[in-house]
């Protein structure tokens, strides 16, 4: 199964709080945590808690989490004042700069650097 839940999944350990992260915000269906890493003044990525590998592992039965991410992404950009612009990245696969194995949605404002 593409999506079973590997042992070793960086942002399921997050999500099981057996590695420490930055979190602001948490609920049922996302964990919502500060980039380690920050290409921008605000950095959050946005995880859903369900093991989905990535975007490319999507389907039908994604759709309300995916849309409820982006509608949680964009109140947190408002929430932080960022209402004004903000860069929304999913990156997808080796080819498409995913590093983490567990899909995300990266939330950067203020002060962008090169994101690659
Ligand atoms: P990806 O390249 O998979 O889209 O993004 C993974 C992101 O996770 C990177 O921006 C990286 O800085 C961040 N990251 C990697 N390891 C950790 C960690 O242990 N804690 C946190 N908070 N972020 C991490
Ligand atoms: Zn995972």
């Amino acid at each position: 199964m593409a999506n079973a839940k590997p042992d070793n999944c960086l942002f399921c350990k997050i999500i099981d709080k057996t590695i420490p992260a930055d979190i602001i915000f948490e609920d049922n269906e996302f964990i919502v945590f500060k980039d380690i890493n920050p290409k921008a003044s605000m950095h959050l990525l946005i995880v859903p808690k369900l093991h989905i590998t990535s975007l490319a592992h999507t389907d039908d039965s994604h759709a309300e989490l995916l849309g409820k991410a982006l509608i949680k992404l964009n109140k947190l950009a408002s929430d932080n004042n960022y209402s004004n612009g903000f860069r929304t990245v999913i990156n997808t696969g080796r080819g498409g700069g995913q590093e983490i194995d567990h899909l995300h949605l990266h939330l950067l404002a203020g002060n962008l650097r090169t994101f690659g």
